[in-house]
């Protein structure tokens, strides 16, 4: 019998590994410019960080984890989302301590038991960033601008909502509100809904029942209710964008799925996904380090899901990345492959990209392959050549035929000269 992967956990094979590391690349360049350090966290952590932080009744925690009693009978989860851990990292280790503002992101899997569909995997990976140890407004802009940034350099289009979800000291007014509002309609509102009512209100708006989304629709707002400060937070988040050149929506029904969130919360959402919209998120979380037992420090972060970013490549055929070859040594006969065998590895010491072929297959076939890799030139050594001392270097694009020297005994300089004289 054959073993097959299981559902919802996806091997990704070398013809899609271009487009990850596309994705990565860029974002790791764009991190490092905004002044982001790279931070790796455990794939594994105790239950306990997840529900205290998350929340108890949110999606996640109720019905997604993959939680498991390990051989010592200690409850551990498999992370489902990037920012517990990397806090649970800055509090354990002292972060604060060494920079009154740390800027760190972390790239991996996380693990959802979620019902598998297109964009959506129970192993799915994130790059996941998260700025502590400052509140001001024009940060929540400037995070913004980042994601933003990532999915522009990358070329896809997407639009940026965003809310503000108020603080401890508003929030109670708008649950207050919504629970009034609930009250008049829970005959008409799903058993899920009915639980999150008392338990949990705020939790309602992001039912994915539709029924409840268009019953939804007329619910109080709850920028309508926010204290000064955050109405006042929010209002310059607005102008840091303005500023920045960053087109976003106010969109006052999202309430993103985790329950830490504070002040601004934001999606970077795709129609070209269906149900699949939110390409990234993120918001705010002043008081998530305190909760998790660290010093009251404000936090903020975004997460960007890298399966939804990658089917959106697939389907923009343009800004595909293909692996690339910069040069194919196409040899023929025993005494050109020992030549081919020593040029070859003397040029990837030189920094390029180079492969050749060991099946003695016919000059065809080696040119057929070399444009399978997409090499920008090839270089042809059969016997004649290696009598002439001279090869016959190929560009791909072009098809311009010339001849270069084929070198003798040590190969460093002549591979240096070679790959001088290629336009790479
Ligand atoms: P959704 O509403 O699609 O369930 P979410 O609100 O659960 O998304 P977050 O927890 O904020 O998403 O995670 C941030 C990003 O991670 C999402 O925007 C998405 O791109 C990606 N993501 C979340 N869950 C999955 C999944 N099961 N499979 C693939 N990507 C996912
Ligand atoms: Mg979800």
């Amino acid at each position: 019998m054959k073993v097959k992967a299981l559902k919802g956990f996806k091997d990704i094979l070398p013809d899609e590994v271009g487009s990850w590391q596309f994705i990565e690349a860029t974002a790791r360049d764009i991190f490092q410019r905004f002044g982001f350090s790279e931070i790796k966290v455990p794939i594994l952590e105790k239950t306990s960080l997840f529900a205290r932080s998350i929340g108890e009744t949110t999606d996640i925690v109720e019905k997604e984890m993959y939680t498991f009693e390990d051989r010592n009978g200690a409850l551990i989860t498999m992370r489902p989302e990037g920012t517990a851990s990397v806090l649970r990292a800055f509090i354990e280790h002292s972060l604060h301590t060494k920079k009154p503002v740390q800027k760190l992101f972390t790239i991996g899997p996380m693990f959802r038991h979620e019902r598998p569909q297109m964009g959506r995997l129970r192993q799915f990976h994130q790059m996941s960033v998260e700025v502590l140890g400052a509140d001001q407004p024009l940060l929540d802009a400037e995070v913004m601008a980042m994601a933003w940034s990532v999915l522009d350099t990358i070329g896809l289009p997407i639009s940026l909502e965003i809310n503000s979800l108020g603080c401890a000291a508003c929030r109670p007014d708008f649950n207050n509100a919504l629970v009034d509002f609930l009250e008049e309609r829970k005959g008409g509102i799903c058993e899920d809904c009915e639980r999150r009512r008392h338990k949990n209100p705020l939790r309602v708006l992001d039912c994915k029942s539709e029924n409840c989304q268009k019953l939804y629709k007329d619910s109080p707002s709850i920028l309508d209710h926010l204290c000064q400060g955050c109405d006042d937070h929010f209002k310059v988040v607005e102008q840091g964008l303005t500023m920045l050149n960053i087109p976003y929506k106010v969109n006052s029904f999202m309430v993103r799925g985790l329950d830490y969130y504070t002040r601004t919360t934001f999606e970077l959402i795709t129609d070209a996904l269906g149900a699949q919209s939110a390409v990234g998120a993120g918001g705010r979380y002043d008081g998530l380090v305190k909760q998790l037992g660290g010093p009251n420090l404000p936090g903020i972060g975004f997460a960007i899901g890298m399966e939804r970013l990658v089917l959106l490549l697939q389907q923009h055929a343009e800004i595909q990345k293909k692996p690339k070859n910069d040069i194919f040594i196409a040899a023929l006969g025993p005494a050109a492959q020992e030549k081919a065998f020593v040029i070859t590895n003397a040029l990837r010491k030189r920094g390029l990209t180079a492969a050749m072929d060991y099946a003695d297959r016919s000059l065809k076939a080696q040119m057929k392959q070399a444009d399978k890799l997409f090499s920008k030139y090839t270089l042809i050594i059969g016997d004649d050549e290696l009598e002439r001392g001279e090869g016959t270097l190929r560009n791909m694009v072009t098809k311009e035929q010339v001849g270069v020297p084929l070198g003798r005994g040590n190969m460093d300089l002549w591979s240096q000269e070679l790959a001088e004289k290629l336009e790479i």
